[in-house]
């Protein structure tokens, strides 16, 4: 049955900016173009705005070239981005400011704790060890951000209500690594600020990090997108496919053949005749009859 969403899928209901936000630490492999798409295929059945941006910041796993792959092969496979590329890199100021906004509510504090002597100490959640003590005088320091018992919630658009108590859960986290880069959960959060994204899909595996970015959004009193986690395509072994564990890059040589795959893979049941369309048209397909809630109650895709 389709949802009644779909049904007046034709009707923009709210303004929809959507971004895809790849880190280049490699070509894209299947189970990324996945999340493209679905991400891809979300916006543009909601007649909306579909941005990417290229989650730059962690250097030392950049991988020289990968970005330009990752923009080239979208292209191949007919995913047309709106606006210009978007590069966390570019604008490092506004991460600095930000944390200047946090800092001058005292709500970080500087972390020299090692993560040997985090993992000897066996907790699950940072013990808040650097709390209170006063600021170290070598740079040698993280920054965390104080959280509290509070009880954060959402409603994932594909997973349902989701409710966690940050301190409990998450506890005091680091926002700004030792090695001086920025860390993800932070910089996502002010960039889907800057961005004005409206709506964020992504994987599942990110589900968790959702409770830290809203907490985030509520520590700088940012609006909050809403949140769609698609299930992830996993390898024989159950884990996600991924570029650490060597998921092989998707080639751009019959590439509407493994779009077709991948609209199989999300469920949309593509009719055989389209077997052989051209990307371009299998998109177009997709678009018309996409429909999120078909990948609803699926956790996890063997490919
Ligand atoms: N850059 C992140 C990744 O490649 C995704 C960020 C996000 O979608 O929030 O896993």
């Amino acid at each position: 049955m389709k949802s009644a969403r779909n049904k007046w899928a034709n009707v923009p209901q709210i303004p929809y900016i959507g971004r895809f936000a790849p880190s280049p630490t490699g070509p894209l492999h299947l189970g990324s173009l996945f999340t493209a798409l679905a991400s891809y295929l979300e916006a543009r059945a909601q007649q909306g705005i579909w941005l990417l941006r290229i989650d730059d910041l962690d250097t030392p796993r950049n991988v020289p070239g990968a970005a330009d792959s990752i923009l080239r092969t979208l292209e191949a496979f007919g995913m047309t981005w709106d606006q210009e590329v978007s590069y966390q890199s570019r604008h490092l100021d506004a991460y600095l400011e930000a944390l200047e906004v946090l800092a001058s509510h005292d709500l970080t504090y500087h972390c020299i704790c090692s993560r040997k002597f985090l993992a000897e100490s066996h907790n699950s959640t940072y013990p808040n060890f650097c709390r209170d003590r006063p600021t170290p005088s070598s740079n040698d320091f993280a920054l965390r951000i104080k959280t509290n018992m509070l009880d954060i919630s959402f409603d994932d658009q594909l997973c349902g209500h989701i409710s966690q108590n940050i301190g409990v859960e998450h506890g005091d986290f680091i926002i700004k690594r030792k090695d001086r880069i920025i860390a993800y959960q932070f910089a996502v959060v002010i960039d889907d600020h800057l961005q004005n994204i409206t709506h964020v899909l992504r994987g599942a595996d990110l589900l968790d990090s959702t409770i830290k970015q809203l907490y985030l959004h509520q520590c700088l009193n940012l609006n909050t997108p809403r949140y769609l986690h698609v299930p992830v395509l996993t390898g024989i072994n159950g884990t996600k496919l991924s570029k650490k564990d060597h998921a092989p890059a998707v080639t751009q040589e019959n590439s509407h053949l493994t779009l077709f795959k991948l609209l199989q893979l999300l469920q949309q049941n593509p009719p055989v005749e389209l077997q052989n369309s051209s990307c371009e048209q299998l998109l177009q397909w997709a678009i018309k009859n996409w429909d999120v809630f078909k990948l609803s109650r699926i956790s996890c895709i063997p490919v």
